[in-house]
């Protein structure tokens, strides 16, 4: 997928409206967690290197349309000035005469940050009227949100129609990067789903099923299927009105010659507690008073496998409970398997969400090829789903 990206003969000496995503963790008054925001610096560091003016557009929580200064941005501008050293100007709205008088006074070098979008319900009914005071003062857009361009906004998709547009850095690595394991895969593609339920990952699995040579599912979905097989799963998860699309899928996993692999083993406890007494069991003899919270250290090592021999691995979801260190180890052992997939040369794709904040947890973010910071826009895009926020920019 190309996509219309600038150069710096687009943005020199332009007033440029960058929408970001710095939907950051607050804890005190304070940014608790500041990887959105470093994910943004490289494109606006290229727009202030090409001799562009930049203002920053972003949302914060869901303050539903109304002013709740809960979600205002102003300390993610202070974490913004003090990453950079950039000197920052929170503007405290995001259209109208605040607006007017700090681009009327705007010095070069100067980063404008505009107050949360979303204090504004025009926002998130995609309003063109809204969109067009967003851009009023501005030559350039330059939509970076990748995070969140599953969402036709004002700000992620209206915006982009009015004036001469762009798509930034982190949105175009992020389509390369995820257009590489879901258009082109260097075989063998592994693909690896978790996470609780199947329904969230069932258009994922229709889209990839016949792109994948190997299939390997963990996680609470995991259960579903070993019951859909005619297993007795206990107290685990399972969703019943989808035991005939595990079913059915596991049959035309077949068909296709693609490999799917179902947990061997697991880890069980009596109750979903962090301190919850628990055992490992074959998946064939899941007492009836228990639920499985990971899979087993045989699965682990099933999974690890396959994962060191793929050319491309993408992975999906959480394989337990992993926010429980009693149910992590199986996720680590994924994480830590991609980790040594990648040091091998595979191309290694991780999902945004859950499994983005496990392979942070464990610290190997930066031993993968990619991980993704949008969770549904990821998502979204594996169901092979065209997204809102990229379409303006997508060239062929
Ligand atoms: P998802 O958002 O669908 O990717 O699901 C992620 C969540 O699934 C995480 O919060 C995990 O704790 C949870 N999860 C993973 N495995 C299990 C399991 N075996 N039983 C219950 N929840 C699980």
């Amino acid at each position: 997928m190309r996509l219309k990206t600038f150069s710096p003969s687009d943005v020199a000496g332009k007033k440029v409206l960058v929408r970001v995503d710095f939907n950051v963790p607050l804890a005190g008054g304070k940014v608790s967690d500041d990887t959105r925001i470093k994910a943004h610096l490289p494109t606006l560091t290229a727009l202030r290197e090409a001799g562009a003016k930049i203002a920053l557009v972003s949302h914060l929580g869901r303050p539903k349309g109304t002013v709740n200064l809960k979600y205002t941005l102003e300390p993610v501008g202070e974490e913004l000035a003090k990453l950079t050293g950039w000197t920052v100007r929170f503007v405290p709205d995001c259209i109208g005469e605040k607006v007017d008088e700090a681009v009327a006074e705007w010095k070069d070098g100067e980063v404008l940050l505009l107050e949360n979008v979303r204090f504004h319900p025009e926002e998130e009914k995609n309003d063109t009227d809204f969109a067009k005071k967003l851009v009023k003062d501005f030559d350039v857009f330059v939509m970076d949100a990748f995070s969140a361009a599953h969402r036709a906004h004002a700000s992620t998709r209206a915006a982009a129609e009015l004036i001469p547009s762009f798509c930034g850095k982190l949105i175009e690595r992020e389509i390369t990067m995820l257009s590489a394991a879901r258009d082109n895969p260097k075989k063998p593609f592994v693909l690896i789903l978790g996470g609780a339920k199947v329904s969230d990952k069932i258009a994922v699995v229709e889209n990839m099923l016949k792109k994948a040579d190997t299939i390997l599912i963990g996680g609470g979905m995991a259960f579903t299927f070993l019951k859909a097989q005619g297993l007795e799963i206990g107290k685990s998860l399972c969703e019943t009105e989808k035991l005939d699309f595990a079913g059915k899928m596991l049959e035309e996993a077949k068909t296709l010659g693609v490999k799917i692999v179902l947990p061997a083993d697991a880890v069980v406890a009596p109750e979903f507690k962090a301190d919850a007494p628990s055992n490992v069991v074959p998946a064939d003899a899941i007492p009836q008073d228990q639920m499985g919270l990971d899979i087993g250290p045989q699965t682990a090592e099933i999974f690890t496998k396959e994962i060191l021999s793929a050319k491309t691995v993408l992975w999906n979801g959480p394989m337990g409970v992993f926010e429980m260190p009693a149910f992590a180890k199986g996720t680590e052992a994924v994480a830590k398997a991609l980790a040594d997939a990648t040091a091998k040369g595979a191309l290694t794709v991780v999902g945004g969400g859950d499994s983005a904040a496990a392979i942070a947890l464990f610290k190997m973010e930066d031993k993968v090829s990619h991980v993704s910071t949008g969770g549904g826009a990821s998502l979204e895009f594996f169901e092979g789903k065209s997204l809102p926020g990229i379409e303006p920019y997508v060239i062929g």
